[in-house]
């Protein structure tokens, strides 16, 4: 029994096909620049990768191709045992508290929520619309938002007009749920227990902090959209918002000039010109100067909100890294932790300098907190939860 997990975007169609008891991700792919003149395809099954140039008009022409190639290269659709297609939904707005079988009305709902995330729930539309047609198995909806849907009133509730805030659905959706959800709940696991006070760093290109006490997530830093919180690859995170009123007042500038620079020439990007931490970390070492101080305002934004999840939840059992930058970049682990050390965190340096794709502990026997790393894996959840809906 597997699972196709897709994850549509504008103009592109990543998806993996998961076997959601094992693990394992039997084939993978994407296809890129739909809608342009040439796109490309790509396309991976054990030691075999195909990559094609072609033109790809727009997602129903995208999915045949992909299912053209699943015959052509494998594993053959007959045989893939495919039960059920899952879908990565950014937005579920108050509607969805866990995943749902998209019917109808679950479509409309998704459709109905795209103000709320312009760039992404009608990019999932196109995905979801054509793989409901070309593909006869029950599809799902797994949205970012859902673990964050039962966050308390006290953290989801920002201080506004409520009257205007509940005409514009104006609250803390959070994002990055499936992932905080899934790495959460391997933290349990891996150390057989659920009763445990927890923040979890996810840190890739988008970043975001989650609280969770025992399993269920109390805070979590991304708000009404993705901008808010930890410094991103080219997110600002956190500002006053009267910066925008300052751009639009004395800059001149537009909305969609500010939401295009808050949004994707800020953060690591805005501050050094790279948005890639690995760049950045190197520059960082050679002594650059604007590499140095964009790492210095990541590491004050993340020990900033430790202490903040830490007195919400009225103390701390595990700290978490996950994502690109949490799984890989150990100084950054170090320059956290080593801010923590009033907490009582000690972080072991030779277990922190492994790389693994496994979980692991990364501190000593004698800290106060238990400080983990755990690869996350937004494909298997979303295949899980799939397969836990049927
Ligand atoms: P993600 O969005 O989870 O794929 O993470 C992407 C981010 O992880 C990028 O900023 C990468 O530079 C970063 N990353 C990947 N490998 C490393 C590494 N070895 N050291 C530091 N950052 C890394």
């Amino acid at each position: 029994m597997t699972v196709l997990v897709i994850n549509s975007g504008s103009s592109s169609l990543k998806y993996q096909l998961v076997n959601p008891e094992t693990g394992d991700a039997i084939a993978s792919g994407l296809v890129e620049r739909i809608g342009e003149n040439s796109s490309l395809l790509k396309h991976s099954y054990g030691a075999q990768e195909v990559n094609l140039e072609a033109p790809v008009h727009d997602h129903s022409e995208a999915l045949a191709k992909v299912l053209e190639l699943f015959d052509q290269v494998g594993p053959a659709l007959s045989e893939a045992g495919i039960v059920a297609v899952g879908h990565r939904v950014v937005q579920g707005g108050s509607y969805f508290s866990s995943a749902a079988i998209i019917d109808d009305r679950v479509r409309d709902l998704i459709e109905e929520l795209a103000p709320l995330a312009p760039l992404h729930n009608p990019a999932h539309l196109k995905g979801i619309d054509v793989a409901r047609e070309l593909i006869k198995v029950p599809n799902v909806a797994v949205f970012d938002t859902a673990f964050f849907q039962g966050l308390p009133a006290a953290a989801a509730t920002y201080a506004l007009d409520k009257e205007v805030a509940a005409k514009y659905s104006i609250r803390r959706y959070g994002a990055h749920g499936t992932s905080h959800q899934f790495v959460s709940a391997a933290v349990a696991d891996f150390l057989g227990t659920e009763e445990l006070k927890q923040v979890v760093l996810h840190l890739g290109n988008g970043a975001s902090a989650s609280a969770v006490v025992n399993g269920k997530a109390v805070d979590t830093s991304m708000g009404l959209t993705p901008l808010e919180g930890l410094v991103m690859g080219t997110r600002t995170g956190d500002i006053d918002p009267a910066a925008v009123f300052h751009l639009s007042r004395v800059g001149g500038m537009s909305t969609d000039e500010i939401d295009t620079l808050f949004n994707k020439q800020s953060g690591l990007k805005g501050l050094t010109g790279d948005n890639d931490m690995r760049a950045v970390r190197s520059r960082a070492t050679e002594g650059d100067a604007d590499a140095r101080l964009a790492l210095d305002v990541v590491v004050h934004r993340l020990v900033k909100y430790v202490g903040s999840y830490t007195a919400v939840m009225g103390g701390l059992d595990t700290l978490t890294f996950t994502a690109g930058i949490g799984e890989n970049d150990a100084e950054l682990r170090a320059e956290v932790c080593e801010r923590l050390a009033f907490m009582g965190v000690k972080l072991d340096a030779d277990a922190n300098a492994v790389r693994s794709m496994e979980t692991r502990v990364i501190s000593t026997e004698d800290s106060a907190v238990k400080v983990l790393v755990v690869p996350t894996n937004e494909e298997l959840a979303i295949a899980r939860q799939a397969m836990s809906l049927l």
